[in-house]
């Protein structure tokens, strides 16, 4: 089963041996929600750091050797450079005994997000799952995560002159990204067989240190494989469902198999989303196969002890099958699990739409611990597939998600709140008593900080389009839509989300004349920027970022609207917290919770949001704003949210400047600090993880046996 690639070895940068722990350092994404890291980093060399992409990997390895010598003797980097590795070290062998630790847990997923040098995300689904494996870091969780390496996979968006998105494929290099190869007992990069796929395809496993957590990624790129099966990895959600089974497949079963052959036991199977639901047949197998126990008893243990979540409030969102595809792969499979066909298809056949094999009502079928991502989208999710609820009798919960502290909120404010709660706060983040001490703080200084964000984020706009404009030497009109006249001073608002119609992105256009006089008032102007990608297949998503860049491009809007390209993990954390509202309006019940606003929120953001997902949690009258109809109407919805702006954003905006700050706004910007940070931690959701699932699992007589 396990085969050698000859190619297999380590490139790690050398260093000299007074500094060589930075290695360790860079290829441990913890330094990544550590100040003190990043700090580290850039000190070795500023410019590096900035052309690196704020990668270590690649600036190390881009770094003189004499200059690596030259450090040494920096008395002044020794020092930081010995306090943050102890720093690291002491996380590192914390054990964190504050929570009752449940038995281990496996948490697969078919994307992950964690930081912009490893591009194997496309949104709010990844980012989620990346929190979970950090929170579960610093809980000392026991957790392993399975996922997926893609090679081409991040899609990059050029927007043309005439506003229209083209897309090129960015490249992994795997030489900088921070991972490892896994090795086998000789040596060399494992690679191992996925079971059930015949012709055989392999796959090579990566491992990513996230903390404590280990994620390990499949990797079918490789020479052994043939050109088809190669790609299978090549991108995510690939659109050729064929292919896209084969992913699949690969995730679930071949996932399952890496945690197998390297002998990681865990007693919890957590699958974030359908894509890796096949890891439950390959759990019921296992237990038959290698541990001779009753198929009936091996699905009904399977079923106690796999948690599945589901994200979608839409039952035609999720991944369907043919039955012949299905059949294709699965033939001799059904029988190993002593299942006929139709036992077996009848795991993924949903009573609203029989015509296929249904990957999320596969994992409804298959685990009884079931749960949606906020209050209402449990609702919804309970409605939309209430005919499969009434055959199962399956209860489901919700555990609202929620975001990591340290890896959202901003360096300068985190510094600050280091100061007044102290150095230990973040073993107890999600306390209500402490974020009270945040009310303490000057107002004075949160605007600072606020603005320097501000500052910023205005910074990184102008440089990305610099670049641009150095490179392409494009059209002055577009670099002026991207955002290079944008002022500071100027209440701001940002609305960065994927370009779908169901978003709305383009609510804010409703009034084209009214919008204008908003952003031209002598006084009182207020300026937007957009951002987002448009799924490559979404052709209506494409035409709402071609009229929101024409828009951009009107004289008319005084470079007061802008489009910022290719928005990611990069441009998303300056946005966050540089803009002054975080405008979010999809059509209810759409967003099924939503994580970008509580990332804005923590940082003072102020959320203006339609009551859908978290919101509706969020929302207590005094931490953001709130606006639209229960059932969405664009027009009348458009209308609350121009007078909203103007009867009461605006005004607090701009008329309370006695001070030379707007004290009234920052009072709002405490509030939403203060009340969201604890009670949309990804703490406060492991917790409630930990509570609802992992823990009564863990207690249950046939998984301590
Ligand atoms: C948090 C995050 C998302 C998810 O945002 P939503 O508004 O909740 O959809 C998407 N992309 C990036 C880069 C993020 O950081």
């Amino acid at each position: 089963m396990i085969t050698k690639d000859p190619s297999a070895n380590m490139v790690l940068p050398k260093l000299p041996k007074e500094i060589e722990n930075l290695n360790k350092i860079a290829l441990n994404l913890w330094w990544t929600w550590n100040p003190r890291g990043k700090e580290l980093f850039r000190s070795l060399n500023p410019y590096l750091w900035k052309e690196s992409g704020y990668n270590p990997i690649k600036m190390l390895k881009n770094m003189d050797e004499n200059d690596l010598i030259e450090l040494t003797r920096n008395e002044t980097f020794i020092k930081e450079y010995r306090y943050v590795h102890a720093l690291f070290k002491g996380y590192m062998e914390d054990k964190n005994t504050s929570y009752q630790k449940p038995l281990p847990i496996a948490y697969f997923c078919a994307e992950f997000g964690l930081h912009h040098s490893l591009p194997i995300y496309s949104g709010g689904l990844g980012f989620l799952a990346g929190d979970i494996l950090k929170e579960a870091s610093d809980m000392g969780l026991p957790m392993v995560g399975v996922g997926f390496m893609y090679p081409k996979g991040y899609v990059r968006q050029i927007i043309g002159s005439d506003g229209w998105q083209q897309e090129t494929s960015e490249t992994i290099d795997k030489d900088t990204a921070p991972i490892e190869r896994v090795l086998d007992k000789d040596g060399n990069h494992l690679i191992i067989q996925v079971p059930f796929i015949d012709p055989p395809v392999f796959t090579a496993v990566w491992k990513v240190n996230v903390g404590k957590t280990p994620l390990y990624l499949l990797d079918t790129d490789i020479e052994r494989n043939d050109p088809w099966d190669r790609e299978i990895s090549y991108r995510l959600y690939t659109p050729d469902m064929n292919q896209r089974l084969r992913q699949e497949i690969v995730l679930g079963i071949g996932g399952y198999r890496v945690l197998e052959v390297l002998g990681i036991e865990y007693s919890i199977l957590h699958l974030n989303e359908g894509h890796p639901a096949f890891a439950l047949f390959e759990r019921v197998r296992n237990f038959i196969e290698n541990e001779n126990m009753d198929p009936k008893e091996a699905l009904k243990r399977v079923k106690e002890t796999s948690v599945f979540t589901t994200h979608t409030p839409l039952q035609a969102a999720t991944d369907v099958y043919g039955f012949d595809m299905i059949g294709k792969y699965f033939a001799d499979y059904w029988e190993r699990l002593k299942l006929s066909k139709e036992e077996f298809f009848n795991f993924g056949i949903n009573p609203d739409n029989p015509y296929g094999f249904n990957m999320t009502v596969l994992g409804m079928k298959m685990c009884s611990n079931i749960n949606a991502v906020s209050k209402k989208h449990c609702e919804v999710t309970k409605e939309i597939w209430k005919n499969l609820f009434k055959e199962q009798k399956t209860p489901i919960e919700y555990v609202t998600n929620g975001v990591h502290l340290p890896s959202w909120i901003g360096e300068n404010l985190f510094k600050k709140l280091e100061e007044i709660f102290g150095e230990e706060w973040l073993r107890i983040e999600d306390d209500k008593d402490l974020w009270n001490k945040f009310y303490d703080l000057e107002n004075e200084d949160l605007w600072k900080i606020h603005y320097e964000n501000k500052i910023k984020m205005i910074n990184f706009i102008r440089e990305k389009v610099r670049r641009k404009w150095a490179k392409e030497s494009i059209d002055p009109i577009i670099a002026m839509a991207e955002g290079v006249m944008l002022d500071p001073d100027i209440l701001t608002i940002g609305f960065a989300r994927r370009m779908t119609s169901y978003k709305r992105p383009d609510l804010i256009l409703t009034d084209l004349e009214r919008l204008e006089k908003l952003i031209n008032h002598p006084s009182r102007p207020i300026q937007i920027i957009f951002a987002g990608k448009a799924h490559p297949a979404d052709t209506p998503g494409k035409h709402i970022i071609k009229k929101t860049f024409k828009v951009a491009q009107d004289p008319k809007f005084a470079g007061r609207v802008a489009f910022v390209e290719d928005y990611g993990e990069e441009s998303a954390k300056y946005l966050i917290k540089g803009v002054d509202i975080w405008l979010n309006n999809p059509l209810i019940p759409m967003e099924a919770c939503g994580t970008s606003g509580m990332k804005a929120s923590i940082n003072g953001t102020l959320h203006l949001s339609t009551k859908d997902g978290w919101w509706i949690e969020g929302y207590n009258g005094k931490n953001g704003w709130s606006f639209g109809k229960e059932i969405s109407d664009d027009k009348e919805d458009a209308k609350e949210l121009y007078d909203l702006l103007e009867n009461e954003i605006i005004p607090l905006f701009y008329d309370s400047k006695e001070k030379g700050f707007p004290e009234k706004w920052v009072e709002k910007m405490k509030e939403a600090i203060i009340d969201i940070s604890p009670k949309f931690s990804a703490r406060r959701m492991m917790k409630e993880y930990l509570e609802k699932f992992y823990i009564p699992i863990s207690k249950k007589e046939s998984v301590r046996k």
